[in-house]
């Protein structure tokens, strides 16, 4: 056992990657081609629906300013998305001049839920952005239920859920307009920075992919592969440069087929913790349901029935035993730039307030291993003085 200090997260790459990666490198193909292709396949396949449209780009962020792009918010709409969430969930809606309204969320999952949705719906609602918080899964088929009723586009914000089942169903395959995904460092799998928008719809697949280099009408690869002249093509809109190179796609190939292991450690590890806690008084993440399955990208643990100490002193207590924790999330509503801007105050949000102030998140990630799960519950044992 080591007792150097264990970060709160740390990626996971194999010589499978770095070779990959070496290869592209080699290759003299170093941006989008081949491989963002290949990944792209196998990432369709991985979510096991034939009809469904991957598109590799450069971060989750991106895929989602492409994806409400492409089903045409613009300014004047209003795109409803929770509050407890990262910056980038809103951020994309004022790319497009829209303006976002925020909901709170459940107690329980942390999950913006369908009562919120409902009530946050004017006449100017176009969109909703779900959030499956550290890897639960929204309620999608009441949220996908009302957004049909009211004729309001839904695109998932996945970040965490991947893979995520719900009601037997991966997320990325349910029915909504578009789903993204990120592999940013930290993710469930990464590609250091990147993410990949996924649609049934063929309007939304071929805009994304239009967009994402440009506004041109096809993408680079295909370019040099088709019987048009190599130099030939046609821009058709102003464009964004959101495609994914191929030495990040190298590590996604390899990242992808080791998904199904991570899988099943970061479940051993979310098992292993609720069993140490189990006769504490710690607030525990909601377990899914027996068709569902949680991805535990975060392990959100609540201190709110421990009193002698605050969230803040927690964490930095956890720090000096060695183990790195943080904080998931400071909610939209008291950031600066959204809080002035669309006047939000705590009171509007009593949920996200009170789950914010007392949550932390403590280390899960398949490199860990569980002599180090050992030693994070120990110290969250000794922090909490609990015998
Ligand atoms: C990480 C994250 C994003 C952004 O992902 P990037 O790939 O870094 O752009 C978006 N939404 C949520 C909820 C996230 O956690």
């Amino acid at each position: 056992m080591s007792y150097s200090f264990l970060p709160y997260a740390l990626p996971e790459i194999g010589d499978a990657e770095i070779n990959e990666v070496v290869s592209s490198l080699k290759s003299g193909w170093i941006t989008t081609g081949p491989k963002a292709k290949k990944f792209e396949l196998a990432f369709s396949s991985f979510l096991g629906r034939e009809d469904i449209e991957s598109i590799a780009v450069n971060s989750a962020t991106s895929g989602l300013h492409l994806a409400l792009e492409a089903v045409g918010v613009q300014p004047g709409d209003e795109v409803i998305v929770p509050t407890y969430t990262f910056t980038a969930t809103a951020e994309i809606v004022r790319y497009l001049g829209a303006t976002p309204v925020f909901v709170d969320v459940d107690f329980e999952s942390y999950n913006m839920t369908a009562s919120s949705f409902r009530a946050a719906i004017t006449p100017k609602t176009k969109a909703v952005v779900p959030v499956h918080f550290a890897g639960l899964a929204c309620d999608m088929d009441s949220i996908l239920a009302i957004a049909k009723e009211f004729n309001i586009k839904v695109i998932e914000d996945a970040a965490h859920a991947l893979p995520t089942y719900y009601k037997g169903r991966l997320i990325g395959t349910l029915d909504s307009d578009a789903t993204v995904f990120s592999f940013y460092a930290n993710k469930t799998m990464t590609t250091g920075e990147g993410g990949m928008v996924v649609t049934t719809n063929l309007d939304i697949a071929k805009r994304c992919k239009v967009m994402r280099l440009h506004g041109i009408s096809k993408d680079a690869f295909d370019r040099y592969s088709s019987t048009k002249p190599a130099w030939s093509y046609e821009v058709v809109a102003p464009g964004y440069k959101y495609n994914m190179p191929d030495i990040s796609a190298a590590i996604g190939i390899h990242q992808l087929k080791r998904l199904p292991e991570f899988k099943v450690k970061r479940e051993q590890l979310a098992k292993y913790y609720f069993e140490a806690f189990k006769d504490m008084h710690i607030g525990l993440a909601k377990l899914p349901q027996e068709d569902s399955s949680h991805a535990w990208h975060i392990f959100p643990i609540q201190l709110s029935n421990y009193k002698g100490i605050t969230r803040d002193q927690f964490i930095s207590r956890m720090s000096e035993l060695g183990v790195g924790c943080s904080v998931h999330f400071i909610p939209l509503h008291l950031h600066p730039y959204w809080r002035d801007t669309f006047n939000l105050s705590p009171e509007m949000f009593p949920v996200a307030q009170h789950l914010f102030e007392n949550e932390v998140s403590i280390p899960l990630y398949t490199r860990m291993s569980l002599e180090d799960a050992e030693r994070v519950v120990k110290a969250v044992k000794q922090v909490l003085s609990y015998d």
